[in-house]
Protein backbone atom coordinates (compact mmCIF):
# COMPACT_ATOMS: atom_id res chain seq x y z
CA UNK A 1 0.00 0.00 0.00
CA UNK A 2 1.33 3.53 -1.18
CA UNK A 3 1.35 6.90 1.39
CA UNK A 4 -1.99 7.82 -0.51
CA UNK A 5 -3.80 4.61 -0.25
CA UNK A 6 -2.64 4.16 3.52
CA UNK A 7 -3.61 8.07 4.25
CA UNK A 8 -7.17 7.09 2.84
CA UNK A 9 -7.44 3.99 4.81
CA UNK A 10 -6.34 5.59 8.32
CA UNK A 11 -9.46 8.22 7.59
CA UNK A 12 -11.85 5.68 6.82
CA UNK A 13 -10.40 3.81 10.22
CA UNK A 14 -10.87 6.38 12.31
CA UNK A 15 -14.46 6.65 11.49
CA UNK A 16 -15.01 2.85 12.74
CA UNK A 17 -14.86 1.90 16.05
CA UNK A 18 -11.38 2.51 17.99
CA UNK A 19 -9.51 -0.25 19.67
CA UNK A 20 -10.42 -0.98 23.32
CA UNK A 21 -7.14 0.62 24.79
CA UNK A 22 -8.47 3.97 23.07
CA UNK A 23 -11.97 3.39 23.47
CA UNK A 24 -11.45 3.02 27.17
CA UNK A 25 -9.29 6.23 27.53
CA UNK A 26 -12.06 8.10 25.65
CA UNK A 27 -14.18 6.83 28.26
CA UNK A 28 -12.19 8.39 31.02
CA UNK A 29 -11.81 11.37 29.22
CA UNK A 30 -15.33 11.91 28.31
CA UNK A 31 -16.52 10.95 32.48
CA UNK A 32 -14.04 12.86 33.91
CA UNK A 33 -13.82 16.27 35.17
CA UNK A 34 -10.80 18.83 34.15
CA UNK A 35 -8.78 18.76 36.94
CA UNK A 36 -8.80 15.04 37.87
CA UNK A 37 -7.76 15.08 33.86
CA UNK A 38 -5.04 17.16 34.02
CA UNK A 39 -3.60 15.60 37.16
CA UNK A 40 -4.19 11.96 35.96
CA UNK A 41 -2.65 13.44 32.19
CA UNK A 42 0.63 15.29 34.39
CA UNK A 43 1.45 12.30 36.25
CA UNK A 44 1.55 10.13 32.95
CA UNK A 45 3.44 13.01 31.76
CA UNK A 46 6.05 12.84 34.39
CA UNK A 47 6.35 9.11 34.59
CA UNK A 48 7.45 9.39 30.88
CA UNK A 49 8.73 12.90 30.56
CA UNK A 50 10.07 13.51 34.01
CA UNK A 51 9.76 16.88 35.54
CA UNK A 52 11.45 18.79 32.36
CA UNK A 53 10.52 20.93 29.54
CA UNK A 54 12.33 21.25 26.82
CA UNK A 55 13.30 24.47 25.21
CA UNK A 56 12.82 25.00 21.18
CA UNK A 57 14.10 28.05 19.38
CA UNK A 58 11.50 29.12 16.73
CA UNK A 59 12.32 31.35 13.95
CA UNK A 60 9.34 32.58 11.99
CA UNK A 61 11.74 32.98 8.68
CA UNK A 62 8.82 34.30 6.40
CA UNK A 63 5.34 34.98 6.56
CA UNK A 64 4.49 34.87 2.94
CA UNK A 65 2.05 31.77 1.68
CA UNK A 66 0.55 31.08 -1.37
CA UNK A 67 -1.90 29.11 0.71
CA UNK A 68 -5.54 30.55 1.66
CA UNK A 69 -6.70 28.57 5.08
CA UNK A 70 -9.71 30.58 6.17
CA UNK A 71 -8.62 31.06 9.58
CA UNK A 72 -5.28 32.27 9.17
CA UNK A 73 -3.67 35.66 9.30
CA UNK A 74 -1.29 35.88 6.67
CA UNK A 75 -3.30 33.61 4.17
CA UNK A 76 -2.29 34.99 0.57
CA UNK A 77 -5.66 36.61 0.24
CA UNK A 78 -4.93 39.42 3.85
CA UNK A 79 -4.03 42.27 1.75
CA UNK A 80 -3.63 44.01 5.17
CA UNK A 81 -0.35 41.65 6.51
CA UNK A 82 3.11 43.29 6.06
CA UNK A 83 5.10 40.62 4.26
CA UNK A 84 8.72 39.84 5.47
CA UNK A 85 11.12 37.69 4.14
CA UNK A 86 14.45 36.76 6.02
CA UNK A 87 17.77 36.47 3.80
CA UNK A 88 19.27 33.00 3.75
CA UNK A 89 22.43 34.96 6.22
CA UNK A 90 19.97 36.01 8.42
CA UNK A 91 18.39 32.90 8.99
CA UNK A 92 21.51 30.99 10.22
CA UNK A 93 22.98 33.89 11.76
CA UNK A 94 20.08 33.91 13.88
CA UNK A 95 20.25 30.69 14.70
CA UNK A 96 23.95 30.75 15.51
CA UNK A 97 23.34 33.25 17.95
CA UNK A 98 20.85 31.07 19.67
CA UNK A 99 23.14 28.28 19.83
CA UNK A 100 25.72 30.60 21.25
CA UNK A 101 23.20 31.31 24.22
CA UNK A 102 22.17 27.55 24.82
CA UNK A 103 19.82 26.41 22.66
CA UNK A 104 20.04 23.03 20.87
CA UNK A 105 16.67 22.78 19.05
CA UNK A 106 15.54 24.97 15.98
CA UNK A 107 12.52 25.47 14.64
CA UNK A 108 12.19 27.06 10.89
CA UNK A 109 8.42 27.70 10.36
CA UNK A 110 6.84 30.06 7.56
CA UNK A 111 4.04 30.25 5.54
CA UNK A 112 4.18 27.81 2.26
CA UNK A 113 6.93 30.06 0.55
CA UNK A 114 8.20 29.41 -3.08
CA UNK A 115 10.58 31.93 -3.00
CA UNK A 116 12.81 29.32 -0.17
CA UNK A 117 13.55 27.11 -2.84
CA UNK A 118 14.82 22.95 -1.94
CA UNK A 119 18.20 23.90 -2.70
CA UNK A 120 17.90 27.71 -0.45
CA UNK A 121 16.95 25.60 2.72
CA UNK A 122 19.14 22.73 2.20
CA UNK A 123 21.83 25.24 2.35
CA UNK A 124 20.28 26.90 5.13
CA UNK A 125 20.26 23.41 7.43
CA UNK A 126 23.47 22.48 6.39
CA UNK A 127 25.37 25.51 7.53
CA UNK A 128 23.60 25.57 10.58
CA UNK A 129 24.55 21.51 11.03
CA UNK A 130 28.09 22.32 10.21
CA UNK A 131 28.58 25.38 12.19
CA UNK A 132 27.71 23.38 15.40
CA UNK A 133 29.52 20.32 14.56
CA UNK A 134 25.99 18.66 14.59
CA UNK A 135 24.86 19.31 17.71
CA UNK A 136 21.58 21.61 16.83
CA UNK A 137 18.39 19.47 16.29
CA UNK A 138 16.58 21.41 13.17
CA UNK A 139 12.95 21.16 12.72
CA UNK A 140 11.58 22.34 9.22
CA UNK A 141 7.65 23.53 9.20
CA UNK A 142 7.01 24.52 5.83
CA UNK A 143 4.22 22.70 4.72
CA UNK A 144 3.46 20.14 2.34
CA UNK A 145 6.16 19.65 0.04
CA UNK A 146 6.98 16.63 -2.63
CA UNK A 147 8.33 13.75 -0.89
CA UNK A 148 11.73 14.24 -3.18
CA UNK A 149 11.78 17.71 -1.20
CA UNK A 150 11.36 16.30 2.01
CA UNK A 151 14.05 13.40 1.23
CA UNK A 152 16.81 16.26 0.39
CA UNK A 153 15.77 18.14 3.78
CA UNK A 154 16.29 15.15 5.51
CA UNK A 155 19.89 14.59 3.67
CA UNK A 156 20.43 18.39 4.18
CA UNK A 157 20.68 17.14 7.91
CA UNK A 158 17.02 18.30 8.87
CA UNK A 159 16.02 16.13 12.20
CA UNK A 160 12.32 17.10 12.49
CA UNK A 161 9.37 18.12 10.52
CA UNK A 162 5.93 19.78 11.45
CA UNK A 163 2.79 19.74 9.52
CA UNK A 164 -0.46 20.51 11.50
CA UNK A 165 -3.56 18.52 10.19
CA UNK A 166 -6.11 21.25 11.93
CA UNK A 167 -8.77 19.38 11.98
CA UNK A 168 -9.51 15.64 11.12
CA UNK A 169 -12.73 16.23 9.32
CA UNK A 170 -12.44 15.98 5.87
CA UNK A 171 -15.36 17.81 4.90
CA UNK A 172 -14.14 20.57 6.96
CA UNK A 173 -10.20 20.50 6.40
CA UNK A 174 -10.99 21.26 2.66
CA UNK A 175 -13.01 23.67 3.22
CA UNK A 176 -11.01 26.04 5.46
CA UNK A 177 -7.89 24.69 4.14
CA UNK A 178 -9.08 26.05 0.39
CA UNK A 179 -9.16 22.62 -1.29
CA UNK A 180 -6.87 21.05 0.56
CA UNK A 181 -7.40 17.57 1.68
CA UNK A 182 -7.29 16.24 4.48
CA UNK A 183 -6.18 12.57 2.75
CA UNK A 184 -3.37 14.94 1.04
CA UNK A 185 -2.14 16.01 4.39
CA UNK A 186 -1.52 13.06 6.29
CA UNK A 187 0.19 11.28 3.00
CA UNK A 188 2.61 14.06 3.50
CA UNK A 189 2.77 13.10 7.35
CA UNK A 190 3.61 9.50 5.87
CA UNK A 191 6.13 10.39 3.81
CA UNK A 192 7.96 12.27 6.50
CA UNK A 193 7.79 9.38 8.71
CA UNK A 194 9.16 7.00 5.67
CA UNK A 195 12.29 9.18 5.65
CA UNK A 196 13.04 8.68 9.51
CA UNK A 197 11.70 12.12 10.20
CA UNK A 198 10.89 12.97 13.93
CA UNK A 199 7.54 13.91 12.47
CA UNK A 200 5.16 16.51 14.12
CA UNK A 201 1.40 17.49 13.51
CA UNK A 202 -1.46 18.38 15.60
CA UNK A 203 -4.56 20.61 15.26
CA UNK A 204 -6.82 23.47 16.48
CA UNK A 205 -9.40 23.04 19.60
CA UNK A 206 -12.63 24.88 18.84
CA UNK A 207 -12.80 25.54 15.40
CA UNK A 208 -16.36 26.28 13.71
CA UNK A 209 -18.00 23.66 12.60
CA UNK A 210 -16.20 20.96 14.86
CA UNK A 211 -18.16 18.72 17.41
CA UNK A 212 -16.48 17.17 20.84
CA UNK A 213 -16.39 14.15 17.96
CA UNK A 214 -14.48 15.87 16.13
CA UNK A 215 -12.41 16.86 18.73
CA UNK A 216 -12.34 12.88 19.94
CA UNK A 217 -11.32 12.24 16.34
CA UNK A 218 -8.88 14.66 16.25
CA UNK A 219 -6.92 12.89 19.26
CA UNK A 220 -7.51 9.47 18.06
CA UNK A 221 -5.46 10.57 14.12
CA UNK A 222 -2.80 11.68 16.29
CA UNK A 223 -2.49 8.39 17.85
CA UNK A 224 -2.88 6.67 14.87
CA UNK A 225 -0.25 8.30 13.05
CA UNK A 226 2.09 7.07 16.37
CA UNK A 227 3.16 10.88 16.25
CA UNK A 228 6.23 12.03 17.72
CA UNK A 229 5.53 15.48 18.12
CA UNK A 230 2.34 17.17 18.60
CA UNK A 231 1.27 20.93 18.93
CA UNK A 232 -2.69 22.00 19.52
CA UNK A 233 -3.99 25.60 20.23
CA UNK A 234 -7.17 27.44 20.17
CA UNK A 235 -8.58 28.77 17.13
CA UNK A 236 -8.33 32.47 17.88
CA UNK A 237 -10.62 34.50 15.58
CA UNK A 238 -8.40 36.88 13.74
CA UNK A 239 -10.27 40.01 11.90
CA UNK A 240 -8.98 40.00 8.86
CA UNK A 241 -10.18 36.17 7.92
CA UNK A 242 -13.11 35.05 6.59
CA UNK A 243 -13.78 33.26 10.43
CA UNK A 244 -13.11 36.59 11.73
CA UNK A 245 -16.45 37.11 13.61
CA UNK A 246 -16.48 32.91 14.63
CA UNK A 247 -17.22 32.47 17.73
CA UNK A 248 -14.27 32.02 20.29
CA UNK A 249 -14.54 28.56 22.35
CA UNK A 250 -13.56 28.35 25.89
CA UNK A 251 -10.14 27.66 26.90
CA UNK A 252 -10.80 24.72 29.00
CA UNK A 253 -11.21 22.60 25.40
CA UNK A 254 -7.60 22.93 24.81
CA UNK A 255 -6.94 22.14 28.38
CA UNK A 256 -8.85 18.72 27.93
CA UNK A 257 -7.47 18.11 24.73
CA UNK A 258 -3.73 18.56 25.89
CA UNK A 259 -4.87 16.22 28.46
CA UNK A 260 -6.22 13.16 26.16
CA UNK A 261 -3.32 13.73 24.15
CA UNK A 262 -0.83 12.96 26.79
CA UNK A 263 -3.16 9.96 27.89
CA UNK A 264 -3.44 8.50 24.09
CA UNK A 265 -0.37 9.04 23.11
CA UNK A 266 2.04 8.84 26.19
CA UNK A 267 5.37 9.47 24.31
CA UNK A 268 4.46 12.07 22.42
CA UNK A 269 6.38 15.73 23.07
CA UNK A 270 3.69 18.22 23.37
CA UNK A 271 3.99 22.26 23.39
CA UNK A 272 2.37 24.50 25.78
CA UNK A 273 1.71 26.54 22.19
CA UNK A 274 1.76 30.45 22.23
CA UNK A 275 -2.08 30.34 20.95
CA UNK A 276 -2.78 28.94 24.70
CA UNK A 277 -0.32 31.90 26.00
CA UNK A 278 -2.36 34.45 23.96
CA UNK A 279 -5.91 33.74 25.19
CA UNK A 280 -5.39 33.10 28.76
CA UNK A 281 -2.17 34.78 30.43
CA UNK A 282 -1.96 30.99 32.33
CA UNK A 283 -2.68 29.34 29.53
CA UNK A 284 1.08 27.90 29.13
CA UNK A 285 0.98 27.26 32.42
CA UNK A 286 -2.34 25.19 32.23
CA UNK A 287 -0.88 23.10 29.30
CA UNK A 288 2.21 22.10 31.17
CA UNK A 289 -0.10 21.22 34.02
CA UNK A 290 -2.40 19.13 31.64
CA UNK A 291 0.96 17.33 30.58
CA UNK A 292 2.52 19.40 27.92
CA UNK A 293 6.17 19.28 28.35
CA UNK A 294 8.00 21.84 25.70
CA UNK A 295 8.37 25.07 25.39
CA UNK A 296 8.82 26.86 22.54
CA UNK A 297 10.58 30.79 22.68
CA UNK A 298 10.47 32.75 19.56
CA UNK A 299 13.90 33.94 18.82
CA UNK A 300 12.98 35.32 15.71
CA UNK A 301 14.51 39.30 14.85
CA UNK A 302 12.29 41.76 16.53
CA UNK A 303 11.79 43.82 13.56
CA UNK A 304 9.77 41.18 11.43
CA UNK A 305 8.29 39.03 14.48
CA UNK A 306 5.44 41.57 14.72
CA UNK A 307 4.39 40.68 11.30
CA UNK A 308 4.08 36.65 12.22
CA UNK A 309 0.28 37.18 12.83
CA UNK A 310 -2.06 33.54 12.25
CA UNK A 311 -3.49 35.14 15.19
CA UNK A 312 -4.41 38.36 17.10
CA UNK A 313 -2.98 38.90 20.44
CA UNK A 314 0.37 36.78 19.96
CA UNK A 315 1.87 36.25 23.48
CA UNK A 316 5.43 35.93 22.26
CA UNK A 317 5.32 39.41 20.81
CA UNK A 318 5.13 40.58 24.85
CA UNK A 319 8.10 39.02 25.31
CA UNK A 320 11.60 39.93 24.90
CA UNK A 321 12.29 36.18 22.96
CA UNK A 322 15.30 34.36 24.57
CA UNK A 323 15.83 37.41 26.93
CA UNK A 324 12.59 36.33 28.57
CA UNK A 325 13.68 33.21 29.46
CA UNK A 326 14.40 33.97 32.97
CA UNK A 327 10.87 34.86 33.52
CA UNK A 328 9.64 31.92 31.73
CA UNK A 329 11.94 29.48 34.05
CA UNK A 330 10.32 31.25 36.99
CA UNK A 331 7.29 30.03 35.17
CA UNK A 332 7.93 26.45 34.90
CA UNK A 333 9.22 26.45 38.24
CA UNK A 334 6.25 27.75 39.60
CA UNK A 335 4.46 24.23 37.93
CA UNK A 336 7.25 22.21 39.81
CA UNK A 337 8.93 21.88 36.60
CA UNK A 338 12.28 22.75 35.15
CA UNK A 339 13.49 24.33 31.72
CA UNK A 340 15.82 21.97 29.68
CA UNK A 341 18.12 23.31 26.72
CA UNK A 342 18.82 19.44 25.92
CA UNK A 343 17.64 18.37 22.07
CA UNK A 344 14.88 16.32 23.97
CA UNK A 345 15.06 13.77 20.86
CA UNK A 346 11.60 11.54 20.06
CA UNK A 347 11.20 8.56 22.65
CA UNK A 348 11.78 6.49 19.91
CA UNK A 349 14.81 7.56 19.35
CA UNK A 350 16.71 7.63 22.51
S1 LIG B 1 -2.18 28.03 8.03
FE1 LIG B 1 -0.15 27.79 7.12
S2 LIG B 1 -0.58 27.13 5.00
FE2 LIG B 1 -2.49 28.02 5.79
S3 LIG B 1 -2.45 30.17 5.15
FE3 LIG B 1 -1.55 30.08 7.23
S4 LIG B 1 0.64 29.88 6.96
FE4 LIG B 1 -0.35 29.39 5.00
Amino acid sequence: MNNKELSEKIIEDLYKEPDRKTAEIIEYYLNTGTKELCDKAASVCNDIHGNTVFLRGLVEFTNYCAMDCLYCGIRHSNGKAVRYRMRESSIVETALAGFEKGFRTFVFQGGEDPFYTTDMICRIVSTIKNSTGGEAAITLSEGIRSREDYKAFREAGADRYLIRFETSDPLLHKKIRNGITLQRRIEAILDLKSLDFETGSGYMTGLPGETEETGIRNARLCRMLELDMIGIGPFIPHKDTPLGLSDQMPFELCIRATALLRLLVPSAHIPATTAAGSIDPEGREKMLKAGANVLMINITPDDVKKHYLLYPGKVCLEEEGETGLGSLAERVKSVNRVLSYNIGSALRKT
